[in-house]
């Protein structure tokens, strides 16, 4: 089966189908969904010397992870500040050393497993109101003064001007450990890994069912694995499958497009070839493609429905930042679905001594799914401490829950996204 249409589907690395799982198996650990959380839990439990099955319903990052912005962040979704002032100091410092281990992990990993995934340096956040640049600038000062990391700078605003062509912004950090890469290459390197680790890997294999016994029960339309231990990793393609977990997390779409590529001109929208990511509620993020393209990710949408023209939808928002695209074919648009929780952090717990889950990486997902694949080895294996320093943190469930957790979402999206517009 192919992978959704997207520019990254287009130039992925070779990657043959794998087989479904047919027949009874059984295994110390089911990892259920392929996408970063589950590839990394199986690659570390495989080197801890687990026998581990993945299940993936479609192929090996047919979710979030193979259609992503490619942004690499450090640190959590949320800053640091509103984490202590929530958390505490002491537990908002566990959560930033966690944050830059996970920065770390991810190019840990494409290097030891010689990923070809385009990996390069630089994340740019830039301000889009003049109070944005001064709480930008603080922020500088805080990591510098509280967390000793001094891996960032304030970049003034004619600086910006210099660095993407645009007049949209006032300010800006950049992140030197922030970088950008083809997300769909890095999950299927992460496979490969796994695969070469001895983890077996079954695509088009959706899981039905979960029994919480030990050993668990995990059904598939034609086959089945009983394992020890279950890690559930589906985020927002989650459905239906465990509703107790599914009411923290709720699913939106977002929207991408590549342009065609842009030769040298390319270099003149984003002078140091940095990814770019804006501080707007409806976000806008964009970076180069290896081959000179824009890849561009932006639109509002509070329809659970896709917009019909999804290169339209997302021209609107680049062409406020680069009005100069105007006359620039489109070749590629698609969707991917984020899961999102009250509290913008990620969900992780148990359902069961022996299952358990990780997800709602609220948009930030390739470093933290990293790590969270990690730290779900790591409770797998009796160490647990950071793992529940992740599962610990409080995430209320939508109100309404799955049925109805729609309607106040969109209210509340709608009430932040026009603050965008405000001065
Ligand atoms: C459009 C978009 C842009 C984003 N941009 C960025 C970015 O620039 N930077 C960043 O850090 N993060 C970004 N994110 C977030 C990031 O991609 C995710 O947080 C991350 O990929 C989550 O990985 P995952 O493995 O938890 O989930 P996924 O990659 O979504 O994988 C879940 C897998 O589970 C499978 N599955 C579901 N149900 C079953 C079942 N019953 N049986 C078997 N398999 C099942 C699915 O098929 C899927 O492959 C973005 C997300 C989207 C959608």
């Amino acid at each position: 089966m192919a992978y959704p249409p997207s520019y990254y589907a287009a130039t992925a690395n070779d990657a043959p189908a794998i087989l479904a799982l047919k027949g009874e198996v059984s295994s110390d650990v089911c990892v259920i969904g392929a996408g970063y959380t589950g590839l990394t839990a199986a690659l570390h439990l495989a080197e801890r010397g687990y026998k581990v099955t993945v299940l993936e319903a479609e192929r090996i990052g047919w979710g979030a992870s193979g259609r992503n912005g490619g942004q690499l962040g450090v640190g959590q979704r949320k800053d640091q500040r509103e984490l202590e002032m929530r958390l505490g100091k002491e537990w908002a410092h566990r959560l930033w050393d966690l944050g830059v281990e996970s920065n770390a992990l991810v190019k840990h990993l494409i290097a030891r497993h010689e990923i070809d995934c385009d990996l390069k340096p630089g994340l740019l956040q830039a301000a889009w109101k003049p109070g944005d640049a001064v709480w930008l600038q603080s922020e500088v000062e805080h990591l510098a003064k509280e967390y000793d990391y001094t891996k960032m700078r304030y970049v003034p605003r004619d600086e910006m001007h210099a660095m993407v062509a645009t007049q949209c912004y006032h300010g800006g950090i950049l992140e030197e450990a922030g970088a950008h890469l083809h997300p769909l290459n890095y999950a299927l390197g992460l496979a490969r890994a796994a695969r070469e680790k001895g983890v077996a890997i079954h695509e088009k294999t959706r899981v039905l069912d979960v029994t919480h016994e030990d050993p668990a029960t995990v059904k598939t339309a034609n086959g089945t694995v009983r394992a020890r231990h279950v890690v559930l990793a589906c985020n927002a393609y989650l459905g239906k499958l465990e509703p107790r977990v599914a009411g923290a997390i709720m699913p939106i779409n977002n929207f991408l497009l590549a342009t065609e590529p842009l030769g040298e001109e390319a270099r003149k929208l984003i002078r140091d070839d940095v990814c770019v990511q804006d501080t707007k509620f409806v976000i806008d993020y964009y970076r180069l493609s290896a081959d000179g393209r824009l890849i561009f990710g932006g639109g509002e949408s509070y329809s659970p429905n896709l917009p019909q023209d999804l290169a339209a939808f997302v021209r609107k928002p680049m062409l406020r930042v680069f009005p100069q695209l105007a006359d620039k074919r489109i070749d590629y648009a698609w969707s991917g679905a984020v899961a999102i929780t009250l509290k913008r952090m990620p969900h992780f717990g148990r359902l069961a001594p022996n299952v358990i889950f990780a997800h709602g990486y609220s948009g930030q997902g390739i470093n933290i799914a990293t790590l969270g694949g990690k730290l779900a080895a790591e409770a797998v294996a009796g160490q647990a401490e950071r793992f529940d320093v992740m599962a610990n943190l409080k995430t209320p469930k939508f109100p309404g829950g799955t049925l109805l957790r729609y309607p106040g979402l969109v209210a509340g999206m709608i009430f932040y996204a026009l603050k965008d517009r405000l001065p």
